[in-house]
């Protein structure tokens, strides 16, 4: 990583100087702590988390808000620029696929899988010092700063926990036990990682019309089929729908397994990546296509239960969704001030003028009421999980217009002038990251909140 530092110090006497050339352009806020500008999001958490918790837990949130305005924003920026590379065969033509990442990426794996352990701070004790398993409040929390540097790294995060979850909550002992020290390590040279594998090309929406079947042979599983949209599509371990041979059609008939990319004895499971996703956003991500040709996968539950598990799944998806689309909201707004504050036009910063300050404000509440209301669903899963029976329906009677992140980026692209469209400023770089979700994920996390615990196992 040879790029110079996005920082550059404002020097506000000089603001009037006509010839200062590149310090006509506004700075950005990398280089700044994401936690400590971010007033509501410390309110907050002072009021959703105990104590002993905060007080605990505010050392982590403040490293990864520096991080996220330093290191983190530094490492997503070249992630982007190279994305990952599929090798579909070794040089001997075994279908031995593998995928290329950048080092950078990497790096930002080392933080989320090593250091921070996101994917296991709900599911175990020892995770940020902790002797207990994280709220799910101060988990989404975390979660949201890293987003604001870095969103494509958060579906292979997100999908490791919600996968240990399904594992947790469906499998038989004998799968939780051979899946579950993998998927929970600390180690991320051993670590299995996971991810969610149910579109195919007949069933997007129409989860139902899914063409994959599972025959069982000599007492195992096999997998056929093509799957057509596949994130993290190199995972150690996937969670996927099929359907049994001579179930049901329609989604009754679809059963959860569990895919390993490795056999017991090493080798390579039955499936290959085909090819990778040229996507618009989320490009540090590998997405694919894989084709199943009698892959090895273990049942997972009750195979007529395999949508209704699976749905726990997305639901947790869908809150994680929310909450990376209201941090990339934050990014905006927080690059919206910087270039507020320091671009001159007309000879005063911009931030003087009552229109623009209108439109600062158009972007500033939407955020912060996002912000609002994932802290509110996440603390709502957490008494949920604690017992309380009222708090997932109390989540449930918020109502908001769609996409505000949208609003927002396209708001905070236009602040900064003559910076617009272009791919080098951290804006643009939201507006091509950010999903097609919006509050409306966290509107459907909400609903799941009494369905979906993230915290240790409740007897059920
Ligand atoms: C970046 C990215 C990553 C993804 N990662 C994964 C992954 O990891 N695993 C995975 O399984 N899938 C993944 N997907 C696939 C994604 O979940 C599907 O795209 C989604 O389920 C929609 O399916 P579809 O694309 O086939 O759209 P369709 O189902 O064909 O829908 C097309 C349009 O019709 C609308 N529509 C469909 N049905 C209805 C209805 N009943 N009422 C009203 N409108 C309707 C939809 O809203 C949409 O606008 C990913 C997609 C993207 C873009």
């Amino acid at each position: 990583m040879h790029a110079p530092h996005s920082q550059k110090p404002f020097d506000k006497t000089a603001a009037q100087d006509l010839d200062r050339g590149p310090d006509h352009i506004a700075p950005d806020c990398a280089g700044q702590n994401f936690y400590a500008i971010d007033r509501g999001l410390r309110d907050l958490l002072q009021l959703y988390l105990a104590p002993d918790d905060f007080r605990r837990l505010e050392p982590h949130f403040d490293r990864l808000g520096v991080l996220a305005g330093g290191r983190l924003d530094e490492l997503a920026r070249a992630a982007d620029k190279h994305p990952p590379v599929l090798n579909p065969r070794d040089r001997f033509g075994r279908d031995e696929d593998w995928i290329d990442y950048h080092s950078s990426y990497r790096e930002m794996e080392k933080i989320a899988f090593g250091d921070f352990q996101f994917h296991a701070m709900s599911h175990r004790a020892g995770t940020l010092g902790m002797d207990r398993p994280l709220p799910a409040v101060a988990k989404y929390a975390l979660q949201y700063l890293f987003v604001q540097a870095e969103f494509g790294l958060m579906c292979p995060i997100s999908v490791t926990d919600t996968s240990i979850h399904l594992v947790r909550k469906f499998a038989s002992t004998e799968l939780k036990d051979y899946l579950l020290p993998k998927m929970l390590s600390d180690d991320t040279a051993t670590l299995w990682k996971g991810t969610q594998f149910m579109t195919e090309r007949a069933g997007g929406s129409d989860v139902g019309a899914i063409e994959t079947t599972a025959r069982c042979e000599d007492g195992v599983w096999r997998l056929y089929g093509d799957k057509w949209f596949c994130s993290h599509v190199d995972a150690d371990v996937a969670l996927l729908l099929a359907r049994p041979e001579g179930a049901p059609a329609g989604t009754k008939g679809l059963a959860l397994f569990a895919l390993p990319r490795r056999l017991k004895d090493g080798r390579r499971n039955a499936y290959r990546i085909v090819r990778l996703k040229d996507k618009l956003g989320t490009r540090s991500m590998a997405s694919g296509e894989i084709l199943l040709e009698g892959a090895v996968a273990y049942l997972v539950g009750d195979a007529d239960r395999g949508l209704k598990q699976m749905m726990e799944q997305v639901n947790l998806s869908r809150l994680s969704h929310g909450v990376r689309a209201s941090a990339m909201m934050r990014r905006c707004v927080n690059e919206a001030f910087v270039c507020a504050r320091t671009r001159v036009a007309f000879g005063r910063t911009i931030i003087g003028f009552p229109l623009l300050r209108r439109q600062l404000l158009k972007i500033a509440v939407p955020t912060e009421q996002s912000l609002s209301m994932f802290l509110f669903t996440a603390n709502a899963m957490d008494r949920a999980n604690a017992g309380s029976r009222n708090s997932a329906p109390a989540a449930t009677t918020f109502r908001w217009r769609p996409a505000p992140w949208k609003s927002a980026a396209a708001t905070a692209t236009s602040r900064n002038g003559c910076m617009r469209g272009w791919s080098a400023m951290p804006i643009s770089a939201c507006s091509g990251k950010a999903p097609a979700t919006s509050t409306r994920s966290i509107l459907s996390g909400a609903r799941s909140a009494r369905a979906a615990p993230t915290g240790p196992l409740r007897p059920r």
